[in-house]
């Protein structure tokens, strides 16, 4: 049972307790008729760094066997794409931990209706593993680095590691991929220091900065003081680096972008706690462990790992039941803005960021 109550519109069908039971039944639509294409699966919870805004230092990950396999999320992909899934992005914890991703990429790939397959890293291990996964078929590339300072780099990932994802950067775009999108989180007061000098780098180098507001999703207690907000970043980008123009972007995306005037490229803010984009999320998780969950914040989720295991013929459509009813149980939005707010039990780096 969920401990807060979800936001609910007067014409609102998620009202009537029973309404799960008349869920359209070939796609993904939640009860605000949102259609859902996007699909974030998990596939370790572990990681090589320890961002503080993520995940607490001392942490207890989940023994291996409780991991879906390969074979397993691949399942649940082929389910999802039958349900109109389009869109699939590789998480974790960091994914490239998972020995030998790149084989689930093959596999997923090419699934009927999969059009777009990506991937979010910290970029520690990519180096290594780039030219394999472009070889596989991953043509999206989200790689996460917040500062360019290397103290600062572990005060925040309270783990060395810069010297490495610039490696991983640069081999990534050696092996074909374009262009790669580098996500750092702007926590207020400390930020500050590294908005410019990163949109610089990105622009210099070909890269697509985005800058994501920090969320209440880490283990530290949430303070909303430290919300360094979207539009504070697109001024010092365009005071300092060069001027910006907006770009039409999909109302279903979370990143507004923005051009530089001169032709220098592109830079991002995904302002999930100023401006937040709830009303026309297309996302749904599948956690490392096999939980399908409807939202980042969400309090329930649904375990889909007993069916993926259970060996039972009929546990596709019982399976595709199972994530239409998930959806369709979705909330408005996070509430992150509002005194109901309550965080989630998982940190990110257990949910999929
Ligand atoms: N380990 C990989 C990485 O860091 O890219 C993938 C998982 S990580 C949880 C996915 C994304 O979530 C990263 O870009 C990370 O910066 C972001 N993230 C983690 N905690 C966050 C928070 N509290 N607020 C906003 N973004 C956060
Ligand atoms: Fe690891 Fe990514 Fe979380 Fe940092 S943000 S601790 S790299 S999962």
């Amino acid at each position: 049972m969920s401990r807060r109550l979800p936001l609910r519109l007067a014409t609102d069908p998620g009202a009537d307790p029973d309404s799960a039971l008349r869920a359209p039944h070939s796609e993904l639509v939640d009860s605000f008729g949102r259609r859902h294409n996007n699909l974030r699966v998990s596939v370790t919870d572990r990681c090589n760094l320890r961002c503080t805004y993520c995940m607490p230092e001392d942490v207890t990950f989940l023994d291996r066997s409780e991991l879906l396999s390969f074979e397993e999320i691949a399942r649940f992909v082929a389910v999802a794409a039958g349900l109109g899934v389009t869109k699939v992005r590789l998480t974790g914890g960091e994914p490239l931990m998972r020995k030998d991703l790149h084989k689930l990429v093959r596999m997923i790939v090419p699934v009927p209706g999969i059009v777009d397959v990506g991937l979010t890293t910290n970029g520690l291990l990519l180096a290594d593993q780039a030219e394999e996964l472009f070889d596989a078929g991953l043509r999206r590339l989200n790689v996460s680095l917040d500062t360019l300072d290397p103290g600062r780099f572990r005060e925040l990932a309270r783990r060395d590691g810069l010297d490495r994802v610039l490696a991983g950067l640069a081999a990534a775009k050696r092996a074909g991929f374009g262009p790669v999108k580098v996500n750092a989180v702007a926590v207020r007061g400390f930020a500050e220091h590294d908005v410019v000098p990163l949109a610089r780098y990105c622009r210099a180098n070909g890269f697509e900065v985005r800058f994501i507001e920090y969320m209440p999703i880490g283990a530290e207690a949430w303070e909303r003081d430290k919300v360094f907000p979207a539009a504070d970043i697109l001024g010092l980008i365009a005071r300092d680096v060069g001027g910006l123009i907006p770009i039409k972007s999909d109302p279903a995306a979370p990143a507004v972008d923005y051009e530089y005037s001169d032709g220098g490229g592109r830079v991002g803010v995904i302002a999930s706690v100023t401006r937040p984009f709830c009303s026309g999320c297309n996302r749904l998780r599948l956690t490392a462990d096999g939980k399908v969950r409807n939202c980042l914040f969400a309090l329930d989720e649904t375990d889909a790992k007993a069916l993926l295991r259970s060996g039972d013929p009929a546990a596709g459509p019982a399976l595709a039941e199972l994530i239409r009813r998930s959806v369709w149980a979705k909330w408005a939005g996070h509430e992150f803005n509002t005194a109901a707010f309550v965080k989630p039990d998982r940190t990110m780096h257990a949910i999929g960021g």
